[in-house]
């Protein structure tokens, strides 16, 4: 068991760090705030992996362009990332079924990442949430307890 206490912020901004590129190439923007400092226990590379499965789809939702924007909050108990996109957002006789296993709408997807993206928020006692946007593309929620220090 890899959990630790980790810095939220950290691992976000090394994991925007990481698809920038990819981001740029498709002239998807990311914005995010760095606020103050939210720490959980997890393992990291779990938690960025998780990270890295959301915004990447994000990613590649977008059509011509887009933007994406990242949000940190948190409760008295729960932290809460959001990614939020203007993408196409996701059809409603669908959105169901994303993270079972192999569901892809992709030509070369695995339909994986969110499967195991749910596996490792069960596994650290959070959850995924999946919102349609009012007016435009979705929102993924990771939602994962705060340490109750
Ligand atoms: P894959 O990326 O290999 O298709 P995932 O499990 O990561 O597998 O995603 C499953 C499906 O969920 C995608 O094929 C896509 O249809 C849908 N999806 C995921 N994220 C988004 C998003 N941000 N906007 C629209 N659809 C999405
Ligand atoms: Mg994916």
């Amino acid at each position: 068991d890899n959990r630790k206490e980790e810095n939220v912020e950290v691992m976000v901004h090394e994991i925007v760090a990481l698809l920038l590129p990819q981001a740029r190439l498709k002239n998807v923007e990311i914005n995010w705030k760095r606020q103050e400092k939210h720490k959980i226990y997890c393992d990291r590379s779990q938690i960025k992996q998780v990270l890295i499965n959301i915004v990447k789809n994000a990613i590649e939702a977008m059509v011509a362009k887009g933007e994406i924007e990242i949000t940190i909050s948190a409760s008295d108990s729960e932290l809460e990332i959001a990614i939020i996109d203007d993408g196409p957002g996701i059809p409603e006789e669908i959105i169901h079924k994303l993270g079972e296993p192999f569901f892809t709408t992709k030509k070369s997807g695995t339909g994986l990442g969110l499967m195991i993206t749910k596996q490792i928020l069960e596994k650290h006692n959070g959850r995924l949430a999946i919102e349609q946007n009012i007016s435009k593309g979705s929102t993924f929620k990771i939602i994962l307890p705060l340490p109750s220090d």
